[in-house]
This record gives C-alpha cells, structure tokens and sequence, in this order.
C-alpha cells in the first residue's frame, strides 16, 4: 500500500449483510477518517481509490486489497463457522486492515460506544475473575493492554453505583432543549430561545403537564427516584421564575427524598445568575454542570459561544459560594483546530479552579452539526498518543481518576470521551447512562428513556419526539405513547 499517499476514497465490495457493512464502514472511518466509502458500486479499477473486497468462498472468508488497479494485499480466513456473526467478521476485519495499513487501533476492533459496559460485562460472565475477564476483552477485541486496563478499572470504579437491585428504582431525566445559541460543533436537536421567551413560557406549560402525569404514574407503580437529571440543551436558559416553577412542582408531585444525586445543566455561563443558583440550592439540587469547552477566547468565539473564559470563572466562583457540593466542567479536545499548547492552557485553567468532576470530550462532528457542512466530519489538527497520555496525567496527577467513559462516532482521533472526578465525587447518573441497568424515565422533548429488563439483562429505549416545536404541538399523544411504554414494562 502506498502509504504516503492520502487515501480520499475508499469502495468496499462485499456481501449485503447490513451488520456486516455497519462494522465495515465503522472500522474504515476509524482507519481512514477522511476517506469518503462507497458500497458495491461499478468502478474502473485503475482509478485512485483503494478497493476493499471481502467474499465468501465455500468455507472460506476471502479480503483482497486493491489501490491503482494493482492487488496489494489478500487474506483468506479458512474453516470458517458457519453463520459468520458480525462481531467475528469484524475481528477478522479489523485485523485485515490492520496488516494493510501496519496501523492497530487502541481499541481494536470493538467500535461500540460503551467498552466498559462490555467490560462489565464480560467480568459477570466471568464470575468477577480479572484475569480472565481482561484477556478475554483484549484477545475478543484486539484492544490495547493500555485501553483495557482503562475499561476495567472504570468498570470496577463503577461497580458499586450501577447494581441496582430494586427494579422499581429508577432515575428521571427531564430535558430542556432550548438554547441560547447553536455552537458550530452541535448536533443535538435544541432549539433556539426567542427574544421575548415565548418558546420556553409555551414549552414550561407543557413540561409541567407532563411532570404532574408522571408523578401520578410513579405513585401508582410505588417507584422510588435515584437520581434526578435535568439537562438540555441549557436548562439555565429558564428565566429563574420558570426554574422555581419547575422545582416546585417536582418537589410536591415527586417524593424526592431517596435521592443519591440532583443535576441541573447550567451549561452557558452567560444564562446563569445569582438568583437562579441561590433557587436551585434551595431545592437540593446538589450537582452543577458549567462547561467552558475551551478557555481561549479565539476558540469560544470561533464556535458560536457567547462567552468568554473569565465568565466561566466568575460563574464558578459564583456556584461555589452559593455552595453546591458538585461541580462538572467539560472540555473539548480538537475545537477550532486548537494546538495542544492551547489544550492544555484550558486544561490547567480548569484544574486550578478544583471542580469536582471535569469531561474531557474528544470533538466529534456528526451530521446536523454547523461545522460538518464547513469541513465535513475530518479535522486538520491530529493528537498524538503521548498529547493525550499527557491529560490523563496531568488530571491523574492532580488528584482526578477517571469514572466513566463512552466513545462517538466520528470522534477526532477515535478517541473517547472520560469523565473524571475528585475522591468519592463520581457523577452517579453518568455511570448509570452508561451502565444500563437501571430504567430511566425521561420527561419532556428529546428525553429518550431507558427500561431496564434485570431477568435478562437487555434494556429497551423509550422513545419521543427530538424537535421542540412537534413536541410542543403533540404532547398529549407524545406523552401517552411513553407512558404507554413505561405501562408495559412494569405491568409485565
Ligand atoms: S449549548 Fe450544548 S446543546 Fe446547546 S448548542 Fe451548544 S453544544 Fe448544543
């Protein structure tokens, strides 16, 4: 293969087993991230573009390789089992593509985006025998020792948070998807607020009907609330009348007094105020969310925020005095092309302001995000391994351990994205999410819920509808289709 040679196209020629062409296309992305992949399409041969054809022949799994009309590379997998399930056709896969290129990738071949719930797991499977259970994840996958010990010892950080014995214990998450400004990076569906607040008084009505026919529901199912979440968007777009409103209502019609963890997202700095912290301390929220993203003005400005690094420490400042008991900051690796001297200038920023929890996120441009239509989904600065050893021992050495972690496609690098936090500060929802074994009842726009089946440790998601405006306009039909779901489940 000629390796000097940028690869820009990529056509895969291979069976029309649609969980074969997922795990392909996701294993190409994750070795070329800027080539664009085409499927069994008519090409002339001699073109510039590698040609990946996988075939069956009788028993055998044949890969052949081939870039400018020449064959470059071919495997034969022989004695194959029959049927080839998708994860072993990924293994083999991978490890084709990881001869062609002379490249293997820290995570192998496992391109789903919870390795530690694989990890877990795998530790049940095993009766909790590490040993085991961590060669069998690295041999399964192809995972790095490095990445492996990460998984497992979040997994094992993990443990005691996720295993939740009372099916009728569940979480809540309550969105709000308003917000301020669409940051170039975003594809999650929020709306934009209006100047005079119409859309959240119209969108506050709703939720609150939506809350009250919930509560009736939980009373009547005797669930017990874990954890209560209300992200977004930016829920500290409320006004802070409509947040005492919220928390009111959730206060008298939920009884919230089994609660190991209250979050409210007061993401944007410039939404949050004095008054509407001193509100939410007031009802026991005891974890805020306030995400700088990045601690240099050029890039905050470059990616549609509408603040700047000294807000984000004044807010801080701000939180701690009300007094809140946690606090996590988020970063992005990778916004607006950012050098690694600039990274780490946020990184110690951050760190020296002592949040309890801090995320770092790696920038993943997926579709429906400003940028995506501006540079498409491939970015120019690339990390290396020893830029992102360096944040977690820089973090590691500052007192942080990582408790949970989870990958995205298109993510810059193949990277993940981990939450770390200070001694005994775990963010329990967080680990829950991603965990999945505990149903999570979501109220309002784009609250996809989760119910959890113990007997057979599957979990279904309960879904609704993501655009604000067809929430708003359907909510009767939209809420009694979920609880419609969450009936079901616990009438089983
Ligand atoms: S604040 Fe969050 S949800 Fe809102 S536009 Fe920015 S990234 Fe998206």
């Amino acid at each position: 293969m000629n390796e000097k040679k940028q690869i820009d196209n990529i056509l895969l020629v291979m069976p029309e087993i649609p969980s074969w062409k997922v795990g392909a296309r996701e294993l190409v992305r994750a070795f070329f991230p800027n080539a664009a992949i085409q499927f069994n399409k008519d090409t002339d041969d001699n073109k510039d573009i590698l040609i990946l054809k996988v075939s069956i022949q009788s028993d055998k799994l044949v890969m052949t390789a081939k870039q400018f009309g020449n064959k470059i590379q071919q495997k034969s997998y022989d004695d194959i089992k029959r049927p080839i399930v998708s994860k072993k056709f990924k293994g083999f896969f991978y490890r084709f593509l990881s001869e062609l290129t002379k490249r293997s990738l820290p995570w192998g071949c496992l391109t789903g985006i919870k390795p530690v719930k694989m990890a877990q797991e795998i530790l049940d499977a095993n009766n909790n025998d590490w040993a085991q259970s961590k060669q069998s994840f690295q041999r399964a996958f192809d995972v790095s020792k490095e990445k492996t010990d990460l998984a497992f010892n979040i997994a094992k950080v993990e443990a005691p948070f996720i295993h939740v014995k009372e099916r009728n214990k569940v979480s809540v998450y309550i969105g709000i998807p308003i917000c301020p400004a669409k940051c170039t990076y975003c594809s999650f569906v929020s709306t934009i607020a209006d100047k005079k607040g119409k859309l959240c008084s119209e969108y506050m009505n709703i939720l609150i009907n939506e809350i009250n026919r919930f509560s009736l529901f939980i009373q009547e199912h005797k669930l017990i609330i874990d954890t209560l979440y209300i992200g977004g968007g930016t829920p500290s777009v409320l006004t802070a009348e409509q947040i005492q409103r919220l928390l009111e209502t959730l206060t008298e019609k939920f009884n919230l007094s089994n609660l190991r963890e209250f979050t409210f997202e007061a993401g944007r700095p410039e939404t949050t105020t004095l008054e509407k912290l001193e509100t939410l301390h007031h009802y026991h929220v005891n974890r805020i969310c306030l995400n700088p993203q990045s601690m240099n003005d050029s890039t905050l400005q470059a990616v549609g925020r509408l603040h700047s690094a000294d807000d984000i420490c004044e807010k801080f400042a701000m939180i701690k005095k009300v007094g809140f008991e946690s606090v996590n900051m988020d970063l992005i690796v990778g916004l607006n092309d950012e050098t690694p001297e600039m990274f780490f200038s946020s990184l110690e920023q951050v760190i020296a302001l002592h949040p309890e929890n801090l995320t770092v996120h790696s920038l993943a441009i997926k579709k429906g995000a400003r940028l995506r239509e501006q540079k498409g989904c491939g970015l120019h600065q690339l990390y290396s391994k020893e830029f992102y050893d360096e944040i977690s021992q820089r973090l590691e050495s500052s007192g942080y351990h990582p408790y949970y972690l989870y990958r995205q496609k298109y993510a810059q690098g193949n990277g993940e994205n981990i939450g770390y936090c200070l001694d005994g500060k775990e963010g329990i929802y967080n680990m829950l999410m991603m965990a999945e074994k505990q149903t999570i009842i979501g109220i309002g726009a784009g609250a996809t819920g989760k119910v959890y089946h113990p007997e057979n440790n599957r979990f279904d998601k309960v879904y609704t509808v993501k655009d604000l405006r067809t929430y708003n306009q359907r909510a009767e039909e939209v809420i009694d289709n979920k609880l419609m779901a969450y009936f079901k489940y616990f009438n089983a």
